[in-house]
């Protein structure tokens, strides 16, 4: 609708990265033997969809997180980390991961996102996240389609996992896209923004 469209190309952070030209960094692959290797519901390369994370924790760096899920994969594990400047996929995508509890683990490739402290590395990290999506999306033959709405569909927060599907109450990644949006853009970032920014990785894919 005309109102929705309005509404997505003001996204300040989409602009920025659009008229700085900020391109993804590519995927590194170092994938741990130590995680479990169980198939999703529909089968072993079956996922039907991506969830996006954030970390939670202001004071981290990707290379902290991923020592700390190794750790402690055992409560919980995600496939990939990405900051502005690294997507490190961990774990094998064909098999499920423990980001969302049940039900959505077992449908989902699901990523977590480093706090970013700059303007500069926020708009990278959006990038390299909705890349990475697309990516997902176009390896596994998903067609985009936000979830957002009714529960049903291919690209996720783990806030719309938990209000559709439940498994948790963690509403992450708004707060941080919200709260660092506005700290640097003036204007709070939406999944919805994100979802659009996706879509345009992905057209870019195929
Ligand atoms: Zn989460």
């Amino acid at each position: 609708m005309v109102v929705a469209d309005t509404q997505v190309s003001a996204s300040a952070v989409n602009n920025y990265i659009a008229s700085h030209n900020i391109t993804n960094v590519s995927i590194t692959k170092q994938i741990w033997g130590g995680f479990p290797k169980y198939k999703y519901r529909h089968g072993k390369g079956k996922p039907e969809g991506v969830v996006v994370h954030e970390t939670g924790n202001s004071n981290s760096t990707i290379f902290d997180e991923i020592a700390y899920m190794k750790k402690n994969y055992r409560n919980a594990f995600v496939h990939t980390f990405i900051d502005d400047d690294h997507i490190i996929n961990i774990a094998n995508t064909d098999y499920l991961c423990w980001g969302v509890g049940y039900p959505g683990n077992a449908r989902f490739v699901q990523f977590e996102q480093v706090q970013m402290h700059s303007k500069s590395s926020f708009a990278h990290e959006v990038e390299n996240a909705a890349y990475y999506t697309a990516y997902i999306l176009n390896k596994y033959n998903l067609k985009p389609n936000d979830a957002a709405y009714d529960g049903k569909g291919t690209v996720w927060s783990h806030n719309s996992v938990a209000k559709h599907l439940g498994g948790s109450d963690h509403t992450d990644p708004v707060g941080y896209y919200s709260r660092t949006s506005k700290k640097y853009f003036h204007h709070k970032y939406t999944m919805k923004q994100f979802y659009h920014l996706v879509l345009t990785n992905y057209h870019n894919l195929s």
